[in-house]
């Protein structure tokens, strides 16, 4: 890798809705980040080594990251999907947390094609990240480069803004409320990652936010398990939703491995709110095991104290039943099978091929219909607010 430049004008290519200059442009107002230099963060990220496909490093985000990072070593890299030694699953827990905390990759993004759902959100948007600082043990995201990926940063955030902002022009208007919104067509930016860790990295996330707030008929949409209060600085303006993922506490402490606790989450979605989100909650993965419905009463009724109303009022819900997935169950009893004893039921699972060929397990039809029903039956008793968007 060459060494390191100062600043310099990017090649842009305006289209779209509007320029893409002008969103970028914000990035200057968006320096001060408490946060991001704190010690929590610093725990989650320290970054010592950035891998980086030449372009990516020539960009204009590329060359912010780096410059932020001045102590990090540059380690050239031709593709950010062949890096061998970071990726997979050998080695032990301790190397992929440091993997994690340590290492970045920096790469372009190739594909912008923007897929629908039509469940948690009307489309998938093409992300500005792969692969998380944090390492919950039933987390699909590593399916394709292994428990020890790091994140990959995508510096070509331009071309992700120009492929939404067409999407969203050729989309028009919603002209029919779904469960998604009731007036914007919903697009979720963080399929494969954490929004809220990314920030702690660049200006990704907001550039994001802000774009957002300049398309009126389309909304952002991210789950996280990350309470970071620099997000509340940006001034979304009702374009994001941000949905706190939740899982009872005691769950939480096992399965999710370098997150945020679940009380500081549910505490955080007032302040959100306040700042401009949209503030939904992600009930998931709900993971059956002795005692699961107590646990579950016991946080929704710890919601429904520490709430305030004006966040009940716009609040909604999405329920997941557990996924899991055979290689990671063989992954995780390497070095968390503790995690294993809950996420792996074969009594109550079923497998199912997918697409990929890939065997996940499901809770079995009448297993999942008798939960869904039960954690339904337990949220219109003790939050009787919280509309579900949809159980799955
Ligand atoms: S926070 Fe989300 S993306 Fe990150 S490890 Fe957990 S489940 Fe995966």
């Amino acid at each position: 890798m060459g060494g390191r430049r100062g600043p310099e004008e990017p090649e842009r290519q305006p289209e779209g809705l509007f320029a893409v200059e002008d969103l970028m442009a914000e990035a200057g107002a968006r320096e001060d980040r408490p946060f991001r230099d704190g010690p929590e963060a610093r725990r989650l990220l320290r970054v010592a080594e950035i891998h980086a496909e030449p372009a990516a490093a020539a960009s204009w985000r590329g060359r912010q990251i780096i410059a932020r990072f001045p102590h990090a070593r540059l380690v050239r890299t031709d593709s950010h999907w062949r890096i061998p030694h970071l990726h997979g699953n050998e080695g032990n827990v301790e190397r992929w947390v440091r993997i994690k905390r340590e290492t970045l990759v920096l790469g372009e993004r190739s594909s912008f094609a923007v897929r629908p759902n039509g469940r948690s959100a009307d489309w998938i948007a093409p992300g500005l990240s792969n692969g998380c600082a944090m390492a919950c043990a039933y987390c699909y995201v590593p399916r394709r480069k292994g428990f020890a990926n790091p994140i990959t940063v995508f510096t070509n955030v331009d071309r992700v803004l120009n492929a939404l902002g067409r999407h969203i022009a050729a989309t028009g208007p919603k002209t029919e409320p779904n469960q998604c919104d009731e007036r914007a067509w919903v697009y979720d930016i963080g399929e494969n990652g954490d929004c809220s860790v990314d920030d702690l990295i660049s200006d990704n996330t907001a550039d994001l936010v802000h774009a957002f707030r300049r398309w009126p008929t389309a909304k952002a949409s991210f789950a996280t398990k990350l309470v970071n209060p620099d997000l509340l600085r940006l001034d979304p303006q009702g374009r994001t939703r941000i949905r706190f993922s939740l899982m009872p506490p005691d769950d939480s402490r096992l399965l999710d491995i370098r997150t945020s606790p679940v009380p500081a989450r549910v505490e955080a979605a007032a302040d959100f709110l306040e700042a401009g989100y949209e503030v939904h909650f992600n009930l998931s993965p709900v993971v059956i095991r002795p005692g699961w419905r107590q646990a579950w009463d016991d946080l929704l009724r710890m919601m429904d104290d520490v709430l305030p109303r004006r966040v009940k009022e716009q609040a909604a819900a999405e329920v997941i039943m557990l996924t899991h997935n055979q290689d990671l169950h063989g992954v995780n009893l390497g070095w968390h099978p503790r995690a294993e004893d809950v996420l792996w039921q074969p009594d109550l699972q079923q497998p199912k091929r997918s697409e990929n060929g890939a065997l996940n397990v499901r809770y079995r039809n009448t297993v999942k219909r008798e939960a869904v029903d039960a954690l339904s039956r337990t949220i219109e008793t003790r939050a009787p607010w919280l509309r579900v968007r949809y159980a799955f």
